[in-house]
């Protein structure tokens, strides 16, 4: 059986760290799917459909991560797609302290679905989406925060359209 993992996330936007999480986890399942969160009640600098094609450039030649978005409990998209995994980055004690409770009650709702976690390159600890978004807001230069496919450019927060 294939062995299938869901990479949840609300990826506003996109960073080298979620990418270099998915990358190592590539050799330890078949398909990665990145489910984006979309959450109408959590406002986000970058649209749905603007996320999920910035993450789809960046895998445009990895035919086993696909890219989709999902509403509800994390644990009911995974059953609906198939995957026995939920996988998860830790950068910092205060990410474990968090997805500690996230992931165990997770096991409770879904006894079937492990959380797996890979910890960041130590490189990658400080790198998170909302700095990266502070800093495009205020005009500055994320592109080294971002993987090189995403042109930042291209793509205009919703307070700016
Ligand atoms: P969420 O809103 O679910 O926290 P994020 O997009 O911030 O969504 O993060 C998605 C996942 O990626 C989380 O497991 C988070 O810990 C992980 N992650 C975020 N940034 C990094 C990074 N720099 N290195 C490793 N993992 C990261």
């Amino acid at each position: 059986m294939k062995k299938k993992a869901v990479f949840p996330g609300s990826f506003d936007p996109f960073t080298i760290g979620h990418e270099a999480i998915i990358r190592r986890a590539l050799s330890m399942f078949d398909e990665i799917i990145v489910a984006v969160g979309a959450n109408a009640l959590k406002k986000n600098y970058y649209s749905l459909e603007t996320r999920k094609e910035m993450i789809r450039k960046v895998f445009r030649d990895e035919p086993r991560v696909r890219v989709d978005h999902y509403g509800g409990l994390t644990v009911d998209f995974c059953k609906r797609n198939g995957a026995d995994y939920l996988l998860r980055g830790l950068r910092t004690a205060a990410d474990f302290e968090f997805e500690r409770a996230i992931g165990q009650v997770n096991k409770s709702l879904a006894p079937g679905i492990e959380t797996v976690f890979l910890l960041t390159v130590p490189e990658h600890s400080f790198i998170n989406s909302t700095i990266v978004r502070d800093i495009i807001r205020s005009g500055g230069d994320a592109s080294k925060f971002v993987p090189a496919a995403i042109n930042l450019r291209d793509y205009k927060g919703t307070d700016e359209q």
